[in-house]
């Protein structure tokens, strides 16, 4: 599945952003990002959008319970990211309600080209979310320790992200928003020296 969104900061202007994961990308569809981010779920319809451009057959309609269960996994994912890279500690409750929507059934692996969709026909909402809550399990178990969860180097920016690079060296969480400013101020820095 690609990963990343564009994202509507309260400056007004959509920028493209990619946590490097699923679980992060969820994440950042609420207001934890300062200005960079800002509340997208603000209706089970906007639950059902984001999740249904990611998978596909998604029925039925997302209802409020849908969204309380979103928003308490959200959370949850937000604070252990946010606790990882901040090298602080990792709340039991936050882990409790990870594993809790990842302990229910996810969205099956299927392979196209057969005759019939069998037990592919319709996706629930609670299904997308454990798959979201298992790419967090996934996610945190794997690279809690390895630094590659971190904040974008800029001093105003508090997103985080996942580094998939292979080096492991993305400092930015948008080369063209905050790598490039960085590189304006570097650029001026060295005009006056
Ligand atoms: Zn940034």
């Amino acid at each position: 599945m690609q990963t990343g969104q564009w994202l509507d900061p309260r400056d007004g202007t959509r920028w493209f952003f990619d946590s490097g994961s699923l679980a992060l990308d969820f994440g950042w569809t609420g207001a934890f990002g300062g200005s960079q981010t800002t509340e997208r779920m603000h209706g089970p319809a906007d639950l059902h959008a984001w999740l249904d451009e990611r998978f596909e057959q998604l029925e039925p309609v997302a209802d409020p319970r849908n969204l309380q269960d979103a928003l308490l996994l959200r959370e949850a994912i937000v604070r252990i990211a946010a606790a990882v890279a901040d090298g602080a500690a990792i709340a039991a409750e936050d882990i409790d309600a990870v594993n809790l929507y990842a302990a229910t059934p996810d969205v099956p692996p299927s392979l196209d080209g057969g005759r019939r969709q069998a037990g592919r026909s319709v996706i629930r909402i609670g299904q997308a979310l454990s798959t979201i809550a298992r790419d967090a399990v996934a996610l945190f178990a794997e690279h809690a320790g390895d630094g590659r969860i971190h904040r974008c180097s800029a001093d105003d920016c508090a997103l985080l992200f996942y580094d998939d690079s292979r080096s492991a060296n993305r400092r930015w969480c948008s080369m063209q928003r905050c790598g490039n400013r960085a590189k304006v101020r570097a650029h001026r820095a060295r005009a006056r020296a």
